[in-house]
């Protein structure tokens, strides 16, 4: 039994990890200050004597007064409207000085310590399909930035912990995830839409809907997430972890509106500044290395998320 700390562990990509984690028989401590995360998403392991809640913000540092194996570091808005406007100087220190914390807690432990880092770090790529050896195209002084920025600076101190504290690191870049735990008022593509058309209000698509993203279902990215955490210690990472699938967003609102079926309309808003035009990972590395791909198809996904939803929102 490994016991394992997993920062942002009440939110959406967090808890499903927590529960994986404890499933295998690990004891686990969820650390998470509750701003984007819920203590009911972690609900089904509360009462397990291998699941331990603190109720922390990792902007300021933290002791625990057992052995930690490995760190999962999640703790981070991921949404844009719930990382940008009055929030951002927060994800910003989130990123930079959270890091920085769960880097010296790794240290203090010798523990593992994985980063949950973003395909954000391409910013509106250049290269497309991305590999992890683009080196991005981020706007420094754009909305997105706090959190591009955020995790491009922790991406640098972990490889600094790496090269000069001898911290053992892993990093991932996660793309566009969807799934069951997501909040319905998250703000993200696939739970607006799915809510907007469970709801019978209007599907908003921002901007033409032209734009593409590439959606990977949170069961597959858990598993490739485990992988890369278990893998040799000389691997480690940048990976791009996601599913190559790419769709437009308007297809995205057509095939969700489809499977909910009713009434409600297609409405266009005005594109938010930065929005990154096309988006898809390539995930050759984690499939040489982890012998992962995604299983799940967006079809298949997207069944199992409407059904999570249709249970969490009550209709009108
Ligand atoms: N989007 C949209 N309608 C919404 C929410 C998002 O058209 O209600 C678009 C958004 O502009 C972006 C894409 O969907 O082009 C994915 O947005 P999301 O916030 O899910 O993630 P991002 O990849 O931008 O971080």
């Amino acid at each position: 039994m490994k016991i394992i700390l997993v920062t942002g562990g009440t939110g959406f990509l967090g808890s499903n990890l927590c529960i994986r984690l404890v499933n295998d028989g690990n004891r686990v401590i969820c650390v998470d200050n509750n701003y984007t995360g819920k203590n009911e998403n972690v609900a089904e392991i509360a009462n397990n004597s291998n699941f331990k809640f603190v109720y922390h913000d990792i902007i300021n540092t933290l002791e625990i007064d057992e052995p930690i194996d490995e760190i999962y570091n999640f703790a981070c808005p991921a949404s844009p409207p719930a990382y940008q406007g009055k929030h951002s100087i927060t994800t910003t220190k989130t990123c930079v000085l959270g890091s920085l914390n769960m880097l010296e807690l790794a240290k203090k432990h010798g523990a593992r310590v994985l980063q949950a880092s973003t395909s954000e770090v391409y910013g509106e790529p250049l290269e497309h399909p991305q590999r992890e050896v683009y080196r991005g195209n981020v706007n420094t002084i754009g909305i997105r930035a706090c959190y591009d920025e955020g995790k491009r600076c922790a991406e640098s101190l972990f490889f600094d912990y790496n090269r000069h504290e001898n911290v053992d690191i892993k990093v991932v870049r996660i793309f566009n995830t969807y799934g069951p735990k997501m909040n319905p008022d998250d703000g993200r593509v696939v739970s607006n839409f799915i809510v907007q058309a469970l709801m019978g209000d209007d599907i908003t698509i921002y901007g033409d809907g032209s734009q593409t993203r590439s959606f990977c279902y949170v069961d597959d990215l858990i598993e490739v997430i485990v992988r890369m955490m278990n893998s040799p210690v000389d691997f480690t990472g940048p990976v791009n972890i996601g599913n190559p699938g790419e769709f437009t967003v308007r297809e995205l609102a057509d095939k969700v509106l489809r499977k909910v079926g009713g009434s409600s309309k297609f409405v266009q808003r005005p594109l938010p500044s930065d929005d990154p035009t096309q988006r898809c990972p390539n995930i050759t590395l984690a499939k040489t290395v982890l012998g992962w791909e995604p299983q799940v198809t967006l079809e298949e996904g997207l069944d199992k998320t409407i059904e999570y939803f249709r249970k969490v929102v009550v209709k009108k």
